[in-house]
């Protein structure tokens, strides 16, 4: 493509990965206000309403990156110093911004994993009642994986929750979003983060994600039962949840 990345074989993407998140890390937070108009925070929010923890609870959130689910699920539950919660992600660099922001906020109990959502070798069977993903499952190499151990690190009876972009449904309004994203995201990129490339393949990961459906599917072929679906702002992010049996 035009933006060189449908290219990127298999092998590679998980070092392209790497290479994007180590280099937005620091601007992260204030490019996913802009790109989105801070309409990121609402998505965030209503996902941790729909997961609804409640106390005791042991929770991981994967691809956690800079901590924002995991701050809203501990403010959720009135829970001060994050204790329960395990934020995981596959890059030091983003969990490095993470923790400085937990300290800042006071949440001293929450634990920063480094590992690999398709490898979470260090975790248990049956060891959380939540597993929680945000924008982090359309990078993963192996979407398969990921969700086979989504399943087994959950306890029986626990819940999958997950929130990422997907398919606008109106035929107008994804042409418009297009226009939005292909051009106006790259530039912005450049502009905030010095950063063209790696919001270009921000993009084009977004496009390349299975729609609504499909994704339902993959997450039911993990294992998962009462696999449901909810759109946000016209399908631009979905929610998807599962529980384990
Ligand atoms: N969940 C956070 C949020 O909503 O703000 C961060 C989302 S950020 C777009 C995606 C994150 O996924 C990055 O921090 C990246 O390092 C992480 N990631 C990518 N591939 C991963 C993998 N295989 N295992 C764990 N984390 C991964």
């Amino acid at each position: 493509t035009h933006f060189g990345f449908q290219t990127v074989k298999e092998s590679e993407k998980a070092d392209k990965v790497y290479e994007v998140f180590e280099e937005v890390a620091q601007s992260y937070d204030k490019m996913n206000d802009a790109m989105s108009f801070g309409i990121h925070r609402l998505w965030k929010d209503i996902f941790v309403d729909r997961l609804a923890p409640s106390k005791p609870c042991k929770i991981l959130d994967v691809a956690g990156g800079t901590g924002d689910i995991a701050f809203r699920i501990a403010k959720y539950l009135r829970n001060s110093d994050g204790g329960g919660i395990t934020v995981c992600d596959i890059n030091q660099a983003m969990l490095d911004v993470g923790r400085k922001r937990a300290s800042e906020l006071g949440f001293s109990g929450m634990e920063w994993l480094q590992g690999n959502a398709e490898c979470l070798s260090s975790i248990a069977d049956n060891t959380y009642d939540s597993y929680t993903i945000a924008f982090g499952i359309r990078n993963v190499t192996h979407i398969d994986k990921a969700l086979k151990e989504a399943y087994r690190v959950l306890k029986p009876g626990g819940q999958f929750m997950c929130l990422e972009f997907s398919q606008v449904q109106n035929e107008n309004l994804r042409w418009l979003y297009d226009q939005y994203s292909f051009q106006a995201i790259p530039v912005m990129g450049q502009l905030i983060a010095g950063q063209w490339k790696a919001y270009q393949y921000l993009v084009e990961s977004i496009r390349q994600f299975p729609n609504q459906e499909e994704f339902a599917g993959m997450i039911e072929r993990a294992g998962f039962a009462f696999v449901r679906h909810e759109n946000l702002t016209f399908g631009v992010v979905a929610i998807h949840c599962g529980h384990k049996l």
